[in-house]
């Protein structure tokens, strides 16, 4: 057994039934096999025991009252991961699927996809199993306001900044934000993703499906591609669905379709994304009401026949595990070219397999595809330091620049070691290189 295999191995058995964690765990180390196999001095100090390790796990009751006067309780988690080269960074999630393994196969990507944006920020995740959906605006303050009562004491500007994730948007924010500041007396840069009015940046809505326009972009430039006139499949109708599809029709791309965790709408016609927000961002209504707005488009029941689309362009921006193998042979039998990852996770193990194997298809995988969310979040921390704000250019500029840089970083990661073309290990190795070099001059800590 190798080192790598071992520490999977005993990473499985203590921490028995967190099969997402498990699934990351094993997608990320197994790729590190040649970084390792050049640092013997890693196992020694047990370098990938402790990287596999949160260093700290924080799990809490959110009591609150429902609008019936009825007392309600959800399960809290804050996993601070590694700090090595950051203060610990990483949404918070709120949704009933939300369980420790989530959290933690969350914050373990997020370790490596914050250090592939080049900024000093640590890994972190966070959430709690509250619905929000169908809540009265009362009762997502409540819950808000609860959670953060606890969570305060854990968090701060130079320790801990958490974001928003699947449910927790700008509204959710404001109320961690406001009442992370009644109980510290603090108006700090604690929270990212917050509102312009206090002391949020320019260009984070949009940032995660700007940065995955923009690293795709980059990679079809170094292949003489270019978005203009791809047809474009984009999973999910939320924020960063949303963004991925304003910045890619921009760019020219046909998006001919686009779903909720109910169903798809297929729009041969390309996707009117002023109807999408309207529903979405406006009404919070589901994305059925699409096909009933704007005429020629379809609604299909259930979300996996969305991958059965002709494309060249595929951008899942929904959730974890939305492609599986059959999805993705589907994917790839219909000639999609490339593939870039815009929510966490979105490909199942064999998917990811399917997509290497198959000749031409580019695959972006999430750490690097979707890291212009968190890199625009380190933009807003570094602006509530500096207590000033930047223009939206300058914020798109340099969020540009960061996913450019990302890509070649990837691309010259998987060459160093063999593997041109292959981002998964181009993106974790780029990523792990710069926490392993902190941890080891921290010594064993
Ligand atoms: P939102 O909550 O804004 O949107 C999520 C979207 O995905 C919704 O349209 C939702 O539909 C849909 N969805 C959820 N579950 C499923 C499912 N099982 N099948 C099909 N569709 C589903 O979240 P975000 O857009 O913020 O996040 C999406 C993904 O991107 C997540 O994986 C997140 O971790 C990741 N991400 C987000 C970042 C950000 O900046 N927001 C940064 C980096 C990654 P419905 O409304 O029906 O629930």
């Amino acid at each position: 057994m190798t080192y790598v295999e071992r520490v999977l191995d005993d990473l499985k058995k203590r921490n028995p039934g967190e099969k997402e964690f498990h699934q990351a765990a094993t997608e990320i180390l197994l790729t590190l096999e040649p970084v390792i196999n050049a640092h013997p001095e890693y196992e020694k100090s047990a370098l990938l025991e402790r990287f596999t390790e949160p260093e700290r796990t924080i799990l809490f009751r959110v009591a609150w009252v429902d609008d019936n006067g009825k007392v309600q309780v959800n399960k809290g988690y804050r996993v601070q991961f590694n700090s090595a080269i950051g203060p610990y960074k990483g949404g918070l999630r709120f949704h009933p699927s939300v369980n420790l393994s989530i959290i933690k196969f969350l914050g373990l990507e997020q370790i490596l996809k914050n250090s592939l944006t080049g900024l000093p920020i640590g890994g972190g995740k966070g959430g709690s199993d509250f619905d929000p959906k169908g809540k009265s605006d009362r009762e997502i303050m409540a819950f808000c306001q609860s959670f953060m009562t606890e969570l305060y004491r854990h968090i701060g500007a130079d320790t801990d900044v958490p974001a928003g994730d699947i449910g927790v948007g700008a509204r959710e924010v404001g109320y961690l934000f406001g009442q992370y500041k009644r109980i510290r007396d603090e108006h700090v840069g604690v929270l990212t993703g917050r509102g312009l009015s206090y002391g949020g940046s320019l260009i984070r809505k949009e940032a995660t499906g700007y940065g995955l326009i923009y690293i795709t972009a980059e990679a079809m430039k170094a292949r003489g591609y270019s978005f203009a006139g791809k047809t474009t499949l984009v999973s999910g109708s939320g924020n960063v669905a949303i963004y991925a599809c304003e910045k890619a029709q921009e760019l020219g791309a046909k998006v001919v379709a686009m779903c909720d965790s109910n169903g798809y709408v297929y729009d041969e016609n390309g996707i009117d994304l002023a109807v999408v927000k309207q529903i979405k961002e406006v009404e919070r209504g589901r994305i059925k009401e699409y096909a009933n707005r704007v005429q020629g488009a379809k609604y299909f029941e259930g979300c996996k026949g969305i991958w059965t689309i002709p494309c060249d362009v595929a951008l899942p921006c929904a959730t974890q595990n939305e492609i599986d193998e059959e999805s993705a042979k589907a994917l790839i039998a219909n000639g999609v070219q490339y593939v870039a990852e815009g929510a966490n996770m979105p490909s199942t193990l064999e998917a990811i397999s399917a997509f290497q194997n198959a000749k031409g298809v580019v695959f972006l995988p999430a750490k690097a595809a979707n890291a212009g969310g968190v890199a625009t979040s380190a933009l807003e921390m570094a602006q509530s330091s500096g207590r000033l704000y930047w223009s939206s250019e300058e914020v798109d500029a340099k969020l540009k620049t960061i996913m450019v840089n990302i890509y070649h970083n990837i691309d010259k990661a998987a060459k160093k070691y063999g593997f041109d073309g292959n981002y998964v290990m181009g993106a974790n190795i780029a990523g792990f290189e710069k926490v392993a070099e902190a941890m080891m001059a921290h010594g064993v800590v």
